[in-house]
Formats: structure tokens, sequence, C-alpha cells
């Protein structure tokens, strides 16, 4: 019999659990502050209570076990990233980073990722497993009590697509906002994706008042759909068109995502094409130099290539910002430190005898 994760319930669900096994409602209530508010990592630790209860919820239920099997920390900014452990080989990245207006998260929301853009590290090492909303969670609480600090500021911008993962995203959203858990507000969360149209139709109904950004990369298929393959399922008519609808549906304001790389998406062509396709959108437009991934041939545009692109955008209306790059020591990009772990833990063939050895 599978064990019930009642790390993703929500205090309904948690109120109609706890009266099936005949308990007060009140119990509800203790086990949500503890899952949701505490973050607790164990049965055993819900000290109010009963012996019994605790030993029954052992044997029924689970909570992630997560461990940290690294933590890195910048000397530059002060950015910590960590690799989590779910379960055996089951690695997950989140990336803490500190800001004038508090600590903001970076967590994952797949082990791996489908999408396969070609300059992400998150594409290596393919898909493994959807993760929970209690797993998504424990990222946050890991973090928070390994830091000591609250964090209020959530970004779905790590390996994974959330948009692939649907119902646990949106089942997570809920829990993290719900003011008997971590309490986080809406407008402290943005959720990234690369293009799932279909989802972004769905989310807009939700209207959720998170902050949607959308990774663009590219003002047209023929760069796009090189870049990311996501772009030949839908193309970037068909993906603009849902932002427009997304913003008017609720009237917030779009970020997208725009990787500089060197004589790829650079050039003035593209930065006047991106002007036009995004003319009278409600947005906002984000350049973000190329991290270098050691599996990518990728280069960061030039200081002067970046000025010369926002300008461009600028003096055609659009709000532009250049993203700081954080943690650039610690190899703070998307499924960089995971890749990197999956790299060790593979067999490799040595050059000198053919033989398998473990890296
Ligand atoms: N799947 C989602 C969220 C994960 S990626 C998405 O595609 O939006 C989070 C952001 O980091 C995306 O904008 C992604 O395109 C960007 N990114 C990934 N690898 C990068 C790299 N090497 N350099 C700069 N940005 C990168």
């Amino acid at each position: 019999m599978s064990k019930t994760d009642i790390g993703s319930m929500t205090l309904l669900e948690l109120q109609a659990f706890a009266a099936d096994m005949g308990l007060p409602k009140y119990r509800a209530a203790q086990l949500f502050s503890w899952l949701q508010e505490k973050g607790v990592r164990s049965f055993s630790d819900m000290q109010n209570l009963p012996k019994v209860l605790r030993e029954t919820l052992a044997e029924t239920c689970f909570l992630p076990a997560c461990t940290i099997d690294t933590k890195l920390c910048s000397a530059l900014d002060g950015t910590t990233k960590y690799l989590l452990e779910f379960g055996p080989g089951e690695y997950v990245e989140c990336v803490v980073m500190r800001y004038k207006y508090g600590l903001s998260i970076c967590i994952s929301t797949q082990l791996g990722c489908k999408m396969g853009c070609s300059f992400c590290a998150s594409a290596i090492g393919g898909f493994k497993r959807q993760l929970t909303a209690s797993e998504m969670l424990a990222e946050i609480h890991t973090a928070q009590k390994d830091l000591g600090e609250r964090i209020a500021h959530v970004v779905l911008m790590g390996t994974g697509e959330p948009l692939d993962n649907y119902e646990n995203v949106l089942r997570f959203l809920h829990l993290a906002t719900d003011e008997h858990g971590l309490g986080l507000s809406m407008r402290h969360i943005s959720l990234s994706t690369c293009g799932v149209v279909p989802r972004i139709y769905d989310l807009a109904k939700e209207r959720l008042g998170l902050t949607l950004s959308v990774s663009l990369h590219a003002p047209n298929d023929a760069i796009r759909s090189a870049l990311m393959p996501v772009n030949r399922t839908w193309g970037v008519e068909e993906l603009l068109r849902a932002c427009r609808a997304y913003t008017q549906q609720t009237s917030r304001r779009i970020s997208f995502e725009y990787t500089m790389i060197d004589g790829v998406n650079d050039s003035d062509a593209c930065a006047m094409e991106l002007a036009d396709k995004l003319h009278g959108m409600l947005c906002h437009v984000n350049l973000i130099p190329v991290n270098s991934v050691r599996e990518t041939q990728y280069k960061k545009s030039r200081a002067q290539r970046l000025r010369r692109f926002s300008e461009l955008l600028e003096q055609r209306g659009l709000t532009v910002t250049v993203r700081r790059t954080l943690g650039e020591d610690i190899d703070a990009s998307c499924g960089q430190l995971r890749a990197k772990k999956l790299d060790a833990q593979k067999p490799q063939t040595s050059p000198e005898n053919g033989r398998l050895q473990r890296g």
C-alpha cells in the first residue's frame, strides 16, 4: 500500500483525513501547523500529538526525506546554493539570494526537465519525475531552517518546467500562501515558464496575482526553435497570443526573460523585431547575460551589445532591466550543481584501458 502524501494536503483535506481516522477536528489544525508552518521532517517531532497517533501516521504517511547533500555560499554576494537529496540519487537544487528587500529562494519543480533548452544545464540527464507539492515546500523549509532566517520571496525558476507539473505546482502555490502555513504573499511569488501555451490559459483563469515570467529568448521561430524545442510545438506567435490574453485577464504584467547569447540572439535586428512583437503589451523585458554552462558552447553577449540591445528596446517604449548575475562563483545557474553531481556519479570509461570507473 502506498503511503499518504500528507504534506501536500490542504487544511480542508486534512480535516477530512482526520475525520476518517476518527480524530477530533482540532488535530487537523495541529497537523497542518507542524507540516506547513513549522515544516517538521518527522512525525516524532509533533509533540502535541499523542504518541499512538504519531506512530500510526509514521506507518501510513510519509514526509519527503530531504537532506542537504551540498551547501555552497558565494563569497561575492552571499548567495547560498543547496543540493538536496530526496531519495537515493534524487538531487534537487535550490538557491537563496539576498536582496535589499530580503531573502528570495529559487526552487526546482521537477527532478530533471523534459524541455531540452540548449543553453540550460537542467536538460542534462533528462527528466526523472515530477516533484510533489510537499517536496517543493520542503525546499523552502529546509533552506529557511538552515539559514535561520525567513524567506519571503519565491521564484519557480529552478530545475524543471512548472507548467509541465501543473497540478502539483498549483497545490504548492495554495499551500505556500496559506496564512496558517508559510504565509507567503502571492505577490512575492514568480513562476517562470518556457511557454507551455495551454497551461498559460489555465493559469490565467486562476487569477492568482503571482508574477508570470516567460522565457522568450528570441523574437522569432527560426532562432527560438533552435534554442528551445518547445517552440516547435507552440511557436512565438501562439505564445505571445497566450501572453496577451493572460495580461488582459489578470491585469498583471508579464516579465519576459531574454538570455543574451553572443552572436545568436543579440543583434539590432533581433531587438527591433522583439520590440515590434511586444508592442502595446503589459510587459517588462529582463535581459540576462547567458551563464556559461560547461556542456554548452554559448558565450555571454558583450557589455556594449547588451547596452545597445536594451536601448533599442527602451527607445521603442519597452521597460527593460538587465539582471544582475548572482552566485557566479558557485555555479548558481539552473541545474549546474545537479548536473555536476550526476556526472560525477556516472560510470565513466577510462580512455587508457576502457574499463568502467566510478567518478
Ligand atoms: N522551465 C522554466 C523555469 C526554469 S529555467 C523556464 O524555462 O522558464 C529559469 C530561467 O533560467 C529561464 O528563463 C531559463 O531560460 C534561464 N536559464 C537557463 N539556463 C540559463 C543559462 N545558462 N544562462 C542564463 N539563463 C538561463
